[in-house]
């Protein structure tokens, strides 16, 4: 276990590029925790944005020496990794993780609380009327459905980032040194009693999302890879029947070839049938690459990201 809790609650928050939502965020985060009767830390990862985001979280910092802590990147590495960063120094007892961007209301957290105090050591939100596009809500069912399939993760909504931790899990998570991870899954993983509750969700406040179809695929494959090998397995299997298939059809070829004598149709249909099979191939070769550079990624044991300062007080 990491230093004794003495604080009761820690909010941990990852900011990107968030300099239309800051200023809103503090006046009603500030409140809202002022308002649960805890004392409480909140800290930001300032995850290497090229907008004032830094400025203003310093100017908080200066404002709320005693509950703000920020934590600064010299680069960007992604929504996990700034949490991971936070993870990794929080004093709390109990452990919150937010968005900047407003779409979790401060004014729910709450909620969670009353879960953790009824002894739930993981507990996730589940958006109601989630207020994002039809494609991202899409995007969502979908990966949903492949990881319950696939992993023995159950959550409603994984996406949500408003989510509430035991400190024995977030040691779990820090101890864990997962580099390319979706952090709700692997908390749920480590967790002995999850649950959910429904809180509220708001359109982003300010700006524009910062994932692009990129990331949000690249995100993705993180969070099957790391908790299953099952694709590889499902493709081997799939691979398996398609020789199979193919040395039952060179068999009939093979036999017609000896009683019919050369033909010539049937040529286009083979040729379809190779260009299946090489593309095939080529799906494969990209499904053991996802794993086999992640597995790089963890071998090569290189920082997964490099603080350049904090802003807090000593405790
Ligand atoms: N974020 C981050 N690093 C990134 C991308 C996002 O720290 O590279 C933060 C961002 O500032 C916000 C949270 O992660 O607090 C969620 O990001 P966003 O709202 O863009 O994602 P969405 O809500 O569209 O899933
Ligand atoms: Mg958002």
């Amino acid at each position: 276990m990491s230093t004794a809790a003495t604080i009761q609650l820690s909010v941990v928050i990852p900011v990107y590029n968030e300099q239309g939502n800051l200023p809103t965020l503090f006046s009603r985060l500030y409140p809202a925790l002022d308002a649960i009767g805890r004392t409480y830390e909140i800290i930001f990862t300032n995850d290497g944005s090229a907008d004032r985001s830094y400025e203003l979280l310093a100017a908080q910092h200066a404002a709320r020496p005693d509950v703000t802590r920020v934590v600064e990147f010299n680069a960007n590495y992604g929504q996990h990794m700034a949490v991971m960063a936070a993870l990794e120094r929080v004093r709390g007892e109990v452990i919150v993780t937010l968005d900047a961007d407003l779409q979790n209301p401060p004014e729910e957290i709450y909620k969670l609380l009353e879960m953790t105090d009824a002894g739930y050591d993981c507990v996730g939100g589940m958006r109601q009327n989630r207020q994002d596009s039809f494609f991202r809500r899409r995007v969502s069912q979908l990966v949903n459905w492949i990881r319950s399939h696939l992993t023995s993760i159950t959550m409603t909504d994984q996406g949500c980032m408003l989510r509430a931790y035991s400190r024995n899990v977030v040691d779990g998570i820090v101890r864990s040194g997962a580099v390319n991870t979706f952090i709700p899954a692997l908390a749920y993983s480590l967790a002995q009693r999850p649950t959910e509750v429904p809180v509220a969700h708001e359109e982003r406040h300010a700006g524009t999302s910062n994932y692009s179809l990129y990331s949000l695929v690249r995100l993705n494959f993180d969070l099957i890879t790391y908790f299953t090998t099952a694709p590889l397995q499902i493709f081997t299997i799939f691979a398996m029947l398609c020789s199979a298939g193919s040395l039952f059809l060179v068999l009939v070829l093979a036999t017609r070839r000896l009683i019919l004598g050369p033909e010539e149709g049937g040529l286009f249909t083979l040729i379809g049938i190779i260009i299946f099979l090489i593309s095939v191939c080529m799906v494969g070769i990209g499904l053991i690459g996802e794993y086999l550079g992640r597995t790089y990624q963890v071998v090569r044991n290189r920082a997964r990201y490099h603080v350049s300062h904090t802003l807090e007080i000593q405790s």
